[in-house]
């Protein structure tokens, strides 16, 4: 366990105490659950954006447009590069780490990259740990990087408050957005590389599928916004749109509500985990091989691992 003077450093947001317990939670060590429960109750201030898309739209450079743009009005900003789809590679996180050194030298912005250890799961459990470390440590907004290629990459984006998806012409198109779940997550959409001439016809796309969408007068209406990341432009109109979005959740309650769904997931997600764990170590082979050999039918095995 970290000591208290190790966690006072990481709240006081000392990058390299961040960085260790960062490392704890990402390595899904035994000492991330005194962490959080530590941290707890200086968590859940945080605003928590995620931006997800395919890789080569922008995320990044789109990334780092808005934290220079929070930047300027003065609070703490964090990033959180998950990448689910390289395990151990990194490749893509480096490239990442090596463009965010805009702002290197600024010591309100933490960047920090978490690759899966080779299995989904564990990042998806791993990544609402490493936003409650960062909440504690008082970044008031939290961005969440994902490689959006399907439908785990949903998951992730909807730990977020406001969910950002990400399409640029000619890479991942809007109809594979819709295939991969993720337009339902989006509370807002950027049309990256608005430079590029087939850049208009990514938003017509995207807006004639919204169109069919089924929201009622009070709904949300995920707002397209234009962006050329390289250049900067759209970022401010991104920010403000952002900021709406921010304002409709308070407003409506919808922050509380998000809030508690996700509660649910993860407590689901863990106590599933740990269920999972258990029957494991129990009769599971054995009822199983019974099962396969067809003497015993399947609910009263269920039934007899659950009775245990
Ligand atoms: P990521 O993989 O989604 O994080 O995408 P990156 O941010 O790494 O960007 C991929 C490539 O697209 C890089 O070469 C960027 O310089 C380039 N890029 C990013 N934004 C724009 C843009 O608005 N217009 C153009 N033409 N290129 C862009």
């Amino acid at each position: 366990m970290p000591g208290r003077s190790e966690l006072d450093k990481a709240r006081a947001g000392d990058p390299r105490a961040l960085a260790r317990l960062l490392s704890l939670v990402e390595d899904e060590s035994p000492q991330v659950r005194t962490v959080i429960n530590e941290l707890l109750p200086e968590t859940g201030r945080a605003r928590i954006v995620g931006l997800t898309g395919a890789p080569g739209v922008g995320k990044s450079t789109v990334t780092s447009a808005l934290v220079g743009a929070f930047r300027a009005f003065g609070g703490r900003v964090a990033v959180l590069a998950v990448d689910p789809t390289s395990p151990f590679t990194g490749g893509a996180l480096l490239g990442d780490r090596i463009r965010m050194q805009d702002h290197a030298v600024d010591d309100g912005v933490f960047i920090r990259s978490m690759a899966s250890r080779g299995h989904l799961g564990g990042l998806a459990a791993s990544t609402p740990q490493a936003i409650r470390v960062l909440d504690a440590a008082g970044f008031g907004l939290i961005i969440i990087e994902t490689v959006g290629v399907g439908q785990a990459e949903v998951a992730i984006a909807s730990l977020a408050d406001s969910v950002v998806v990400l399409l640029a012409p000619g890479m991942g198109d809007a109809i594979q957005a819709a295939k991969a779940g993720i337009l339902e997550v989006a509370d807002l959409f950027v049309v990256n590389k608005a430079d590029k001439p087939d850049a208009q016809q990514v938003v017509r796309d995207l807006r004639n599928m919204l169109a069919l969408a089924s929201r009622t007068e009070e709904d949300w209406k995920p707002p397209i916004v234009s962006t050329v990341a390289v250049r900067n432009e759209g970022i401010q109109e991104l920010v403000s749109r952002l900021n709406q979005h921010w304002s409709w959740l308070n407003d409506t309650g919808e922050l509380k509500n998000r809030r508690l769904a996700r509660a649910r997931e993860e407590l689901a997600a863990l106590a599933f985990a740990a269920l999972r764990g258990r029957l494991a170590a129990s009769r599971l082979d054995e009822l199983a091989a019974r099962v396969a050999e067809g003497a015993l039918d399947p609910f009263q095995a269920a039934e007899e691992l659950l009775s245990q």
